[in-house]
């Protein structure tokens, strides 16, 4: 398969023709295409002085931050591979990722280093610590940016200021397609989390396709709603803007309040994030149509979108249609998208709305329990072939044997396909509720509650039950000033739902659960439950 340049090789050709374009914008702060350049190739220098080699690994553990970039890039310049830690693991998920992908360096706050990273790293194989401390990129006074005080750092130096003091020159080669780009971990719902290999060929198929997607002007900025160490935001984001020499605008992490701040004072062509984003957006009293005006694009990608929430999108934001878009983490960001100037249709049975249509170079099949395929409207395991689909996890031949057999990504997503090619993501295999024998998918569930007009987000779960094995059992959060008495929505579910369908049981909870990328965790309520 044709993969075209890496994103290094796009960004690096994007610093040649616009150098003084901005790159980055942080708050009040911004970096330009020449002085990420010299940044990365100054970190990139210091990286390789101390030791980092072709082929080695730097853990990236920091918020949507300049920093960030800055690392990824230079670590791509001195051949290495980036590993994108969630800067909110804690002490035993970040030793597992260090030894599990034999870490040999690793950037992370100042704040975080002193707290445990410093501790967890010390029975690592990581020799070379970096701190991102110097937040002069912006300029706002920002508690949530500024918690970190400058304490002394040990042997752990600066980011920047090692980006700035460079070293000696090193050997430049520029990343072949079969390289791994990143490690990116799986949040680990089956066992120890594992690392997906993104080669750089996945990474810049998708981030290509993403630019031809988002089709936008040559001084768009797009704004990162979703994490960049996640790997939606890592390519459609963070990876789709660089190469296309955009400027991306960071704000930290997701905060409603800031966010909006960040579209008005932005001016963003197109962002994604998870439908929870969006629902905490639609909560603000103060969201206007006004402070959306600027996008050409919206997509919400890597959890359920509900239509219930796309159609309060549109009225509240004066008509942007708020896209689908279907993908997991082993096809490196997404795998099916709306095509832009269509609109996903519904299917009329379940009320599911569709995630799109697979990219071109993409095939998606739909597998019954044997492995055969499976007719249109049937729902099966969904299976993805493509260029963006990774080789396999990091040293862990058989489980990349079982999840890729041939090549061919199974998802563990039931789904199917219509007669038209729009593809429909029913659940996740694991999270089928067994009810007296009755298959319940809880997603069906959810997107009712979703139209109850004080429901703010849902989740469904099976909870033991004696005497159908399972019942359903749903959680919801409810809008700002909203009341509704559980009975209430028991009784809107039954009139809408089948008999096994509906839940037996409502529990009111101020927030749901989530992970840091904005997924409601089911799992989590289910072990309340259970
Ligand atoms: P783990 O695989 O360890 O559970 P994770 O859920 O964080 O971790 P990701 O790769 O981030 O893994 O998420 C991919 C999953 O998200 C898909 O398999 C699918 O279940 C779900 N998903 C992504 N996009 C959509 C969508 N548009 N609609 C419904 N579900 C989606």
């Amino acid at each position: 398969v044709e993969h075209p340049p890496s994103v290094l090789h796009s960004f690096l050709d994007a610093a040649g023709r616009v150098p003084d374009h901005q790159a980055l914008r942080y708050f009040d702060g911004a970096l330009g295409y020449r002085e990420l350049d010299d940044l990365s190739d100054g970190l990139a220098r210091h990286l390789v002085a101390r030791g980092f080699a072709p082929g080695d690994r730097l853990a990236v553990m920091l918020q949507n931050v300049p920093q960030f970039v800055v690392a990824v890039l230079a670590a791509w310049r001195a051949g290495g591979t980036v590993v994108p830690v969630n800067p909110m693991y804690r002490q035993g998920e970040l030793a597992h990722i260090l030894q599990d992908a034999g870490v040999a360096a690793i950037v992370c706050s100042e704040s975080a280093w002193h707290d445990y990273v410093r501790a967890t790293a010390a029975g690592s194989p990581v020799r070379i610590a970096l701190t991102a401390s110097e937040f002069d990129l912006q300029t706002r006074d920002d508690p949530r940016v500024l918690t970190a005080t400058r304490r002394p750092a040990d042997d752990a130096r600066d980011l920047l200021a090692a980006a700035r003091a460079g070293g000696p020159a090193y050997d430049a080669v520029l990343p072949a397609a079969d390289d791994t780009a990143l490690i990116s971990y799986t949040s680990g719902t089956s066992g120890r989390p594992k690392g997906a290999r993104n080669t750089h060929g996945n990474l810049s198929f998708n981030a290509h396709r993403q630019i031809r997607i988002q089709a936008l002007g040559d001084d768009a900025v797009v704004f990162a709603l979703a994490p960049v160490f996640h790997i939606t935001g890592m390519v459609c984001q963070l990876s789709a803007a660089l190469a296309a020499g955009h400027t991306l605008a960071l704000a930290y992490r997701f905060e409603p309040g800031v966010v909006l701040d960040a579209f008005r004072e932005h001016r963003p062509a197109y962002t994604v994030g998870p439908s929870t984003a969006f629902m905490a957006l639609l909560a603000r009293p103060d969201a206007t149509a006004a402070d959306f005006a600027s996008f050409r694009l919206i997509s919400s990608g890597g959890a359920p979108l509900p239509p219930a929430v796309v159609e309060a999108f549109r009225s509240r934001t004066g008509g942007l249609y708020l896209a689908n878009g279907y993908g997991l983490t082993e096809c490196s960001a997404p795998c099916a998208s709306v095509p832009p100037g269509s609109e996903a249709p519904v299917d009329p049975v379940s009320g599911t709305l569709a995630v799109g249509v697979p990219g071109p170079g993409t095939m998606v099949r739909i597998l019954d329990d044997a492995g055969a395929e499976v007719p249109f409207g049937t729902q099966g395991e969904i299976a993805v072939t493509g260029p963006m689909v990774v080789p396999g996890y990091w040293n862990r031949p058989e489980e990349s044997a079982a999840a890729l057999p041939g090549g061919e990504l199974l998802t563990g997503d039931i789904g199917f396909m219509d007669e038209d090619g729009w593809l429909y993501v029913v659940d996740r295999k694991k999270d089928m509720i067994n009810a007296s024998g009755f298959k319940v998918w809880p997603r069906e569930v959810e997107d009712v509650l979703y139209t109850h007009p004080a429901v703010r987000e849902a989740a469904v779960v099976g909870v033991p039950d004696a005497y159908r094995g399972e019942s359903v059992k749903a959680y919801v959060s409810l809008r700002p000033g909203a009341d509704a008495d559980p009975a209430e929505i028991v009784a809107y579910c039954k009139e809408r739902l089948a008999a096994y369908k509906y839940p037996r049981e409502v529990e009111v909870l101020g927030d749901l659960p989530k992970t840091a990328t904005g997924k409601i965790l089911r799992r989590e309520l289910k072990a309340q439950a259970g």
